[in-house]
Parts: C-alpha cells; sequence; structure tokens
C-alpha cells in the first residue's frame, strides 16, 4: 500500500503518496485509539461522485466525540479534503480512507490531547468480497468471537481498536475456508459482520439486528430507505443464528462489502443456496443509486468537479 504514487491529505496538506509516514512512537499505533471511515465514490454520469459524503463525515466526528477525540479540522475541510484526493489521483472511482490519530507527542496510555492528525487516502478498490460473491452469495461462519459488549468499547464509534475483534473474526473465518464470519453478541444473537451489517428475508419480509452492538452503517440506512421505496416489510429486532439458517435469503451491507448476497451459514444453505430475489432487486436498486442512475436519490451524491 506505501509504495504507490499519487497523494495522501495529511493535516491539511497534500504529500506524495509514499512520503505519508508517521513515527514509531505513534500514540494510536501502541494503543488503538484512533477513529476512521470507509467511504466510496463511483463514477457516474456526472464524473467521479462521493456517496453519502457528509453522512460519512458526521459519523467520523461522532466516533471522535464519542472516544473524547478533539478533531483539529473542520467537517467542512474533511469533505473538501474527499474531493481533492479525487481530482489529485485523477481517480474515476475509489475508496476513501480518513483517518484521525493522535501523534507521538506522548505515549503512556493518556493521549497527547493536542496531537491529533487526519488523513484521507483514496485508491481504487473493487468488489470487497469478490466478484463471484456478489453474484452468487458467500459463505459465512458464525465466529467463536463474541461482538464488543456495548461497555467494553464504544460500538458506535467507528474506532481503530474495534477492528481488533474484526479481524480475529474475519481471519479466523477466511483460514477456515469461509469468506466471512458473522459475530454474534454477548447474549447470543446476531450482531454484525466483521465489516458489515446484516439482513435475512423471511415470507417476503426483511430482518435486521437491532443496533445495540452494530455499526450504525450508512449502507444498512441506505438499504433500509430501498426497502420502503420497495413496499417491503422492515423489522428491526434481535435476530437467532438459527432463524438466519432457516432464512429465505441473506446479505450483508457495507460501503466496502455494498449488497452482498450471503448463500450459507456454518455449512447451511439459506434458501435456495444463492443469491435470492428480493436481494437482487436491492443489489440492483443499490448500484442505480450509488453510480448516479437515479434521480430521486442524487441528493447522497456529491460530484467531484
Ligand atoms: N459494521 C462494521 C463493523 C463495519 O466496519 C462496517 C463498515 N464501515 C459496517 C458495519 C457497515 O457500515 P457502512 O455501511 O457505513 O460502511
Amino acid at each position: 500500500m506505501a509504495d504507490r504514487d499519487g497523494f495522501i491529505w495529511y493535516d491539511g496538506k497534500l504529500v506524495d503518496w509514499r512520503s505519508a509516514t508517521t513515527h514509531v512512537l505513534t500514540h494510536t499505533l501502541h494503543y488503538g485509539m484512533g477513529v476512521f471511515e470507509g467511504v466510496r465514490a463511483y463514477e457516474t454520469p456526472k464524473g467521479p461522485a462521493i456517496f453519502r459524503l457528509q453522512d460519512h463525515t458526521d459519523r467520523l466526528f461522532r466516533s471522535a466525540h464519542i472516544l473524547g477525540i478533539n478533531l483539529p479540522f473542520s467537517k467542512e475541510e474533511i469533505n473538501a479534503a474527499h474531493l481533492s484526493v479525487v481530482k489529485e489521483n485523477g481517480l474515476k472511482s475509489c475508496y476513501f480512507r480518513p483517518m484521525a490519530f493522535y501523534g507521538s507527542g506522548k505515549l503512556g496510555v493518556a493521549p497527547p490531547a493536542n496531537d491529533v492528525h487526519v488523513i484521507v487516502a483514496a485508491w481504487p478498490w473493487g468488489a470487497y468480497l469478490g466478484e463471484e460473491g456478489m453474484e452468487k452469495g458467500i459463505r459465512v461462519k458464525t465466529s467463536s468471537f463474541t461482538r464488543h459488549h456495548v461497555n467494553i468499547t464504544m460500538c458506535k464509534a467507528k474506532a481503530n481498536g474495534n477492528y481488533m475483534n474484526s479481524i480475529l473474526a474475519n481471519t479466523e473465518a477466511t483460514r477456515d475456508g469461509y469468506d466471512e464470519a458473522l459475530l454474534l453478541d454477548v447474549d447470543g444473537f446476531v450482531a454484525e459482520g466483521s465489516g458489515e451489517n446484516v439482513f435475512i428475508v423471511r415470507k417476503g419480509k426483511l430482518y435486521t439486528p437491532d443496533l445495540t452492538s452494530a455499526l450504525e452503517g450508512i449502507t444498512r440506512d441506505t438499504v433500509v430507505q430501498i426497502a420502503k421505496e420497495m413496499g417491503l416489510e422492515l423489522i428491526e429486532k434481535r435476530i437467532t443464528r438459527d432463524e438466519v439458517y432457516s432464512a429465505d435469503e441473506a446479505f450483508f451491507t457495507g460501503t466496502a462489502a455494498e449488497v452482498t448476497p450471503i448463500r450459507e451459514l456454518d455449512n447451511r444453505q439459506i434458501g435456495e443456496g444463492r443469491r435470492g430475489p428480493i436481494t437482487t432487486e436491492i443489489q440492483r436498486r443499490y448500484f442505480a443509486i450509488v453510480k448516479g442512475e437515479s434521480a430521486e436519490h442524487e441528493h447522497w451524491l456529491t460530484c467531484v468537479k
């Protein structure tokens, strides 16, 4: 990742990609106290457009607020940083990684409060869980790692350190030959994937876990809106793993994962064992929206001119 051409927005300046480095005593590197986002821009008829940029920036600031990190830039500056990295890198579509982290001002658990840095990087990135998975559905395994308890790490913050849990779960699942992990909460109910929210379809109704221990996904929110427009009933409730086993369809949502069908959980086929009709339609509508082919959703797009 470090060895490529281009520019990264780093503390207000565009820095050559290979020079966007930090010291080994960087506080966040040691303790994981930082916040980040995952954002995408798609190629649209009006040029590259960033999907729900303001919502991502708002969540970045909310995450920082939850963790007590004072961001030294305004939301407007962070939004503008996204636009500049698309332009300066000549990207048509991309994934963005904004992140705020503590510097090397001092080590020890108490962070250097006035030493907060922000980056926004962007690079081309295809289907997170593979093109084949988008079409045929992926194989998922219930993780032996439990999702965070609400009073251990803050589940509503997209915090760097929270992702140790995601990495453990994803690594375990992929080493065992699955595509992704499904994590249960401390009470044994379905929470989310390692980097995705989850939905199931049963008898024509859509279900998704409440947000107690899952991230408030922006793609999840987009799918909630799509479901409304499709006239689908959506029920937010606690879901058990056996409800997923016996669902007609299931899918993950996320900025990186977009809308990825799940064809199997713990070696149990879900529905017909392939992308189901409701998932197909939600996925179709999602891509039409992000690619600027849906006039009534244009307010979610920030064009990069
Ligand atoms: N849950 C987790 C743990 C995630 O990392 C993500 C990705 N940000 C999501 C859910 C989905 O969130 P979004 O749709 O906003 O990308």
